[in-house]
């Protein structure tokens, strides 16, 4: 069944007149959410971290970014929008007593309500208001006149009257402009999870990597094999981003069209598929939830030694070489 899209006739900004929204994180989202709500007429107050540097950006922005606790107490929504590995502890120790009944806690993404890291206190409504984009994009849209599609959830049961808060939250960041889906917290955190792990990250960066290394290891040029399999999906992948799978193949050879019908599924095969649905059992059962729990209350030492390690591969030391020699790349280096 297709989904139901809202869009900004659906919604009422004035369902938050005479309602504090704080903002919690000044970051990525945080930015977007506190700027965009305050140019839609909406009373936003901010937190950051003195030591951030995204204290001072709020404070650039006019902003006069206060402690967690006091935004928290202050405000009637208090949108979390603090890295998702730290929203448990800091929900528990610094934000649920500062709740009052009729207040709402809002989010970005369901993983911790949904996992059970954030339960919110009698009273309180959870609301998730998720841009289907990144930070920067959800305010330059914004101030462009246009908007980022959102997603949105209640809780199971929730009065209408909390879904119609979320709706003109979503309208206040510019996401009705785009349109806003209705979805649910469970779906939202599962799909979201299940993505990133079988296709957008980890899916593509094994594909890329075995696809690196199978020419590499049978003697072919390391900087020839990085073209191949890591610079040019870009290419691809905009083809995708703006007309599908088709647009692609139409705009590809003839030749590497036919090679994508008759040699793509020899590469994602029954067995790769038989894995993706363990990853969604996996994903559906609390266990990756909880293992990543674990690992970071543990201090995080398997993560931080993967990410040590991956970031040796050779393909790494190429492409660094390599987009060198390519000036209009706006190159990145992490530390
Ligand atoms: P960021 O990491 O960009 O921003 C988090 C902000 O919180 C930073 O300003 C950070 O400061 C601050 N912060 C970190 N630790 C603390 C602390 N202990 N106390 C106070 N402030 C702290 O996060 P995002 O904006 O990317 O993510 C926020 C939420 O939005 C997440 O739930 C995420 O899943 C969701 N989301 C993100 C999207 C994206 O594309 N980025 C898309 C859709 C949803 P400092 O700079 O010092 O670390
Ligand atoms: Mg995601």
């Amino acid at each position: 069944m297709a989904a139901t899209i809202y869009y900004d006739k659906d919604a009422d900004l004035a369902v938050l007149k005479g309602k504090t929204v704080a903002i919690l994180g000044y970051g990525s989202q945080g930015h977007a959410h506190a700027q965009n709500l305050r140019d839609s007429g909406v009373r936003v107050i901010v937190s950051d971290r003195p030591e951030s540097p995204n204290y001072d950006l709020a404070v650039s922005h006019g902003f006069e970014p206060m402690a967690i606790e006091e935004a928290a107490k202050k405000a009637d929504i208090v949108s979390i929008l603090l890295p998702d590995e730290i929203q448990g502890d800091i929900f528990r120790n610094h934000i649920c007593d500062r709740l009052s009944p009729g207040n709402i806690l809002l989010c970005s993404h369901g993983f911790n309500v949904h996992f059970g890291q954030i339960e919110p206190p009698e009273g309180v409504d959870l609301l998730l208001v998720a841009p289907k984009g990144p930070g920067h994009l959800v305010r330059s849209e914004f101030v462009a006149g246009g908007g980022v599609p959102c997603l949105i959830a209640t809780s199971d049961g929730a009065p209408d009257e909390i879904f119609q808060i979320g709706l003109a939250y979503a309208k206040g960041i510019g996401g009705t402009r785009a349109g806003v889906i209705r979805t649910t917290f469970a779906e939202e955190t599962e799909t979201d999870l299940f993505g990133e792990q079988t296709v957008l990250c980890g899916g593509v960066s094994a594909l890329v990597k075995a696809a690196y290394d199978t020419l590499v290891e049978a003697g072919y040029q390391p900087e020839m094999a990085f073209f191949e399999c890591l610079h040019e999906l870009k290419l691809i992948v905009d083809l995708f981003y703006q007309g599908g799978l088709s647009y692609m193949r139409y705009s590809v050879s003839n030749t590497a069209e036919y090679g994508d019908y008759t040699r793509g599924s020899r590469i994602i095969t029954e067995e790769t598929k038989r894995e993706m649905r363990k990853i969604l059992t996996e994903v559906q059962n609390g266990e990756f939830a909880r293992e990543w729990i674990l690992e970071n209350k543990a201090g995080a030492p398997k993560f931080k030694a993967l990410r040590r390690r991956e970031r040796q591969h050779s393909l790494e030391e190429v492409g660094r070489r390599l987009r060198r020699l390519m000036s209009w790349i706006d190159e990145k280096e992490v530390d």
